[in-house]
């Protein structure tokens, strides 16, 4: 049975197990892994960052309400969160980091700060 690298394509002698042809076919495929995938968590990771600046300015005082169209406004990317908060009465706020919002209905955001951190 003949095996081809999987990075260059070309036939491959030796062990039955080789998937490269070298070592040099080795890193650019595993280097073009990890950039694929640092890629995405650079974009999440760049989303959650705005929305948190985006809650953060919206609320300077800590606590308030906002409409979500004001938040769509500012570009907040209601798709992405770093965690939630259930409360007993069974409400629900997400959080980017510190900073966090539940809706109220209406289109309408209650924006909070949570100074400590709650797992
Ligand atoms: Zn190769």
């Amino acid at each position: 049975m003949s095996r081809s690298c999987i990075e260059c394509k070309k036939r491959i002698a030796g062990r039955a197990d080789k998937k490269f042809c070298s070592t040099e076919c080795r890193s650019a495929h595993n280097n073009r892994l990890n950039s694929a995938a640092n890629n995405l968590v650079r974009r999440v990771n760049a989303v959650l960052r705005r929305n948190r600046r985006i809650l953060k300015q919206l609320n300077p005082s800590g606590k308030t309400k906002i409409s979500q169209n004001r938040l769509s406004q500012e570009g907040f990317n209601f798709n992405y969160f770093t965690n939630t908060y259930t409360t007993k009465a069974g409400k629900t706020y997400f959080f980017c980091y510190d900073q966090g919002y539940l809706a109220l209905g209406n289109d309408q955001f209650a924006l909070v700060e949570r100074q400590e951190y709650v797992s």
